[in-house]
């Protein structure tokens, strides 16, 4: 281990592969950060973005594969940045799914995939980087929730229910670890211009659009943004931030 790796902070971006993973990972590494990309299926992309920020940047991040709906790949992921850095300072748990069904045709398959790769893997995330962030008293957690865990989305109950619980996570984990000076916030977008919104067509687009006071989608740099500020804030936590253009006023 040499000594920029000792000084700058390390952060782990579960889903880091694509959209608003990606740009986090981007933006911390451009900002000096020591980031370990975790990605499930793309590990081409990652590849690709790992070679983009060092050429760009000259940061060698780090990529490693791990489905983080599995308790003992989460384990994995932990203990590979432990062993890399000996620490862990900032956990952002940012890999997720969506689906639009009906619920009279959400399935049981449906509503258990949902709130495992939603929800229960920010609880294997955090559990295991807690082993380490208590045992310092420091540490920052942010999970990327949505606008729909708060206003709750038609034909995305399932969806909405995994949002709204990590954002209770949120706010229960702030008061529960306040005392170990570990920050949980969650950052929740409304649309934000990335592939999980393909299936939306131009005009569908258009007329979600129209319904935002700022018109637009947010971009994924948007949430960036935002990240990399949390980080660096000192007396923020338990909060649920929305980035939505003013979509819930
Ligand atoms: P995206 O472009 O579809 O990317 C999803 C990322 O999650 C990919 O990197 C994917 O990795 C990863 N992922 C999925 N399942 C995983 C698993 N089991 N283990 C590890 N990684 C997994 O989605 P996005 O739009 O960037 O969304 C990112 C987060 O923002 C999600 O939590 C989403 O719910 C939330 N969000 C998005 C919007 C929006 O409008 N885009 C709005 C509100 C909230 P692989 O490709 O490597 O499998």
């Amino acid at each position: 281990m040499n000594q920029a790796s000792i000084e700058r902070k390390v952060v782990i971006v579960t889903g880091g592969s694509k959209g608003i993973g990606e740009e986090i990972v981007r933006f911390l590494a451009k900002n000096g950060y020591e980031v370990i990309l975790n990605y499930n299926s793309s590990e081409h992309r990652a590849k690709q973005i790992q070679k983009e920020i060092y050429d760009n940047y000259n940061n060698n991040i780090h990529i490693f594969k791990a489905d983080v709906s599995k308790r003992e790949e989460v384990k994995r992921l932990v203990n590979f940045c432990i062993a890399k850095f000996n620490k862990i300072d900032v956990l952002i748990n940012n890999a997720g799914i969506s689906e639009i069904k009906l619920f009279t045709q959400i399935t049981d398959f449906d509503w258990n995939n949902m709130l495992q790769v939603n929800l229960t893997s920010s609880f294997y995330t955090i559990q295991e980087s807690l082993k380490y962030m208590i045992s310092v008293k420091s540490g920052c957690i942010i999970n990327i929730s949505s606008i729909w865990g708060t206003t709750g989305a038609s034909c995305e109950v399932h969806y909405s229910v995994a949002k709204a619980g990590l954002d209770g996570m949120t706010k229960a984990l702030a008061k529960e670890l306040g005392p170990s000076n570990i920050r949980v916030n969650s950052i929740a977008p409304g649309i934000i211009n990335t592939g999980m919104n393909k299936q939306f067509s131009d005009e569908e687009i258009t007329r979600i659009t129209e319904e935002i006071p700022l018109q637009k989608m947010g971009s994924t740099l948007d949430i960036a943004r935002c990240i990399k500020w949390i980080i660096e804030d000192e007396y923020t936590t338990g909060q649920i931030i929305g980035i939505n253009g003013g979509w819930n006023i």
